[in-house]
């Protein structure tokens, strides 16, 4: 049977409109991402929605696209209300606001606990368009800054609900819920569909139509994984690579599990995964870090004898099995001897500096270098030999 082949949409396709069109364009947004296509031709429908997606998947853009369309209809201040879990993911939502919304002269607030509170009134006296906030602050601001009320309020965004729905939130939800009309739209957004997220989507949506952008434990379709048997006794020291990473320069992230979750880094290619993690879902976490938002990314993975078993159930929980890594044997131990010299060179090289330096009391390594390599073209050193 011919295999069915996924339809690429475009924003237009969605019915987005011109002004936005060229947003997404300057974003290199080229096109909709899985959650997008989804959930875009419902908002602008009108309709509720409760979509179960992650940090990654595009979800910003799925509920702040139709929002900002829905603005250019009918601009007034105070037309939406963001409320996320934390002050980064909010200043993060907020900046995508600005960014698809600065061709149409979008005005954001960001809420949050830790930042002067008169410096947000003052943005607030600004009369914004989209108000981005923790809960705790935004009730604080509703309670005590005098002009600002939520009573016009067109749309509400619950995001990442499975978090907002801790013991210190929730009484501050219930309090935002009642100062805010019951005349609205209202997007839930959530990585996982706890009782207390059903509860509050009964509490606040109505006939929502649901949207999924991938099941809690896969993996995207654009991401390439692979994997490749290594000995344990060949695999070397691990490189915290994330800073220069994060300055590029180098350009392949070697990750450790600290690297594993929520880093939200566009332009990362590869991950190569050096040990195999206990826990499969780590594995996911950690693949997640490439092939972001319909991008195209490789995962490699480098298993030795004693992590099989952890690699089968990785296999079993993502539900495919991994076609091996096409190396040359042969070329690869070639490497592996220049490298081992390389190392012992480099080890050479710095015990004759340290005992030169002492002797000197100079610290000038690269002549160091240089006097050594000399010596192994031809001149010979009678402190190297000893
Ligand atoms: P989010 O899941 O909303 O946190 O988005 C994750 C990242 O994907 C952000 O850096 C967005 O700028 C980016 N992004 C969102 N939609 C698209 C798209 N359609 N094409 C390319 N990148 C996107």
């Amino acid at each position: 049977m011919a295999e069915e082949k996924e339809e690429v949409k475009t924003f237009k396709e969605l019915g987005i409109c011109e002004q936005l069109l060229e947003a997404c364009e300057t974003l290199g947004w080229k096109n909709p991402t899985k959650i997008q296509v989804e959930a875009i031709p419902h908002a602008l429908e009108g309709k509720d929605m409760i979509g179960l997606a992650q940090t990654g998947s595009g979800k910003t853009g799925a509920f702040a696209l139709p929002i900002l369309q829905a603005l250019l209809d009918s601009p007034q201040a105070f037309f939406t209300c963001v409320l996320s879990p934390t002050r980064e993911l909010a200043i993060q939502i907020a900046e995508q606001f600005e960014a698809l919304g600065c061709g149409i002269g979008v005005r954001c607030a960001v809420l949050v606990g830790g930042v002067d509170m008169v410096q947000q009134a003052i943005a607030l006296a600004k009369r914004p368009h989209i108000v981005v906030g923790t809960p705790g602050r935004l009730l604080d601001h509703l309670s005590n800054t005098k002009g600002f009320s939520l009573r016009m309020l067109k749309y509400l965004v619950l995001d990442e609900a499975d978090r907002l729905l801790n013991e210190d939130f929730e009484k501050s939800i219930d309090e935002i819920l009642n100062a805010i009309p019951r005349e609205r739209r209202t997007y839930l957004f959530s990585a996982t569909m706890t009782k207390k997220v059903k509860k509050l989507q009964r509490a606040c949506l109505r006939n929502p139509v649901k949207i999924e952008a991938a099941s809690k434990y896969s993996t995207v379709d654009t991401l390439k994984q692979q994997y490749r048997f290594v000995p344990a006794k060949y695999k070397s020291k691990r490189l915290g690579a994330l800073n220069k990473f994060k300055a590029r320069e180098c350009n392949i992230l070697i990750c450790t599990d600290v690297a594993s979750r929520g880093l939200d880094i566009p332009a990362v290619d590869m991950v190569i995964n050096y040990d195999i993690p206990s826990s499969s879902k780590d594995y996911i976490h950690r693949v997640g870090r490439t092939a972001r938002a319909g991008r195209s990314g490789v995962a490699i993975s480098l298993v030795n004898q004693y992590e099989l078993e952890w690699y089968i159930q990785i296999e079993k929980l993502i539900g495919k099995k991994l076609p091996e890594f096409p190396a040359q044997e042969e070329e690869v131990l070639l490497l592996l001897e220049r490298v081992t010299e390389a190392k012992r060179i480099s080890q050479m090289v710095s015990l004759c500096g340290s005992k030169r330096r002492r002797k000197a009391g100079g610290d000038d390594g690269e002549e160091e270098i240089e006097r050594y390599l000399g010596n192994k073209n031809g001149k010979k050193s009678k402190k190297l030999k000893r």
